[in-house]
């Protein structure tokens, strides 16, 4: 009897609203790290409604898309030698719509008219910290397959439905010495495997740690987070003695060092 290898046609089901192909559109590409910073990886199971969610403005906050953009190619060009930054060069200038940003003189803040605005850096802060769990969940799911796993629901419920808060570290560096290679400066990936290069990066049950453009944050993977986040404090702080002077939760987008100015550091005598 001949064995018939028939393939089964794989289904698409929204990572984020768990909708699938009969219920909703999958026609456009979901990028797992926004296209504008460089990213690459396209997360099939991403439905048009859901993609079209994270690029739209939210709750008086710009997109979940455009903060990560507007922050994080502020590191992406402090990484780069400026001679690669330019029109058809690997990394485009970009202007901002909510920053100003001198690149010369190395200065980023927040423009006047928003900075008045009251709790918009803590909405930046928010969209932030939804975009590093959304850069996660499609990542599991795009190198895994495991983004439906329920476990994951509480990533679901914060960054598609705004309920409930998730930590997010970030770690201080004491030298302003980043090992990078150029690649993943023009096109960011998200590693979700234990790197031999990362010796720094532990792995624990209830958080991922993960280097992204020149940062170091740590997420929960666990909506328990709670209940393991001393033993974790102190692992990580072991594993980070020496090379980071400190951490801690972000809040507002300005607890992140979008401007590496830790890069100053090394270059002074
Ligand atoms: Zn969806």
């Amino acid at each position: 009897m001949a064995i018939l290898n028939q393939q089964i046609p794989l289904v698409k089901h929204c990572i984020w609203c768990k909708q699938i192909e009969e219920e909703t559109q999958f026609q456009k590409l979901a990028h797992t790290i926004p296209q504008s910073i460089g990213g690459q990886h396209i997360c099939e199971n991403v439905c048009d409604k859901c993609n079209h969610f994270f690029g739209q403005h939210f709750n008086g906050a710009p997109s979940v898309e455009s903060i990560i953009k507007e922050t994080f190619n502020v590191s992406r060009i402090r990484l780069i030698d400026k001679n690669k930054i330019g029109k058809n060069k690997p990394i485009t200038k970009f202007s901002s719509q909510y920053f100003n940003v001198d690149l010369s003189k190395n200065k980023f803040s927040l423009k006047p008219s928003f900075r008045l605005q009251k709790g918009f850096q803590e909405k930046i802060g928010r969209q932030i910290k939804k975009g590093l769990y959304k850069m996660f969940l499609e990542e599991i799911e795009r190198q895994k397959g495991d983004g439906h796993n329920s476990k994951y629901d509480f990533i679901r419920e914060f960054c598609r439905y705004d309920i409930g808060d998730y930590p997010v570290f970030y770690f201080e560096r004491t030298h302003g010495i980043i090992m990078m290679v150029t690649s993943w400066i023009t096109t960011p990936e998200l590693f979700l495997d234990p790197d031999q290069q990362f010796k720094y990066l532990i792995r624990e049950p209830y958080f991922f740690e993960f280097e992204f453009l020149g940062h170091v944050f740590g997420i929960a993977t666990s909506r328990h987070w709670d209940l393991a986040v001393e033993n974790y404090i102190k692992k990580t702080s072991e594993a980070k003695s020496g090379l980071f002077r400190k951490w801690r939760m972000v809040k507002y987008f300005n607890d992140i060092d979008l401007s590496l100015s830790i890069l100053d550091d090394y270059h002074r005598p």
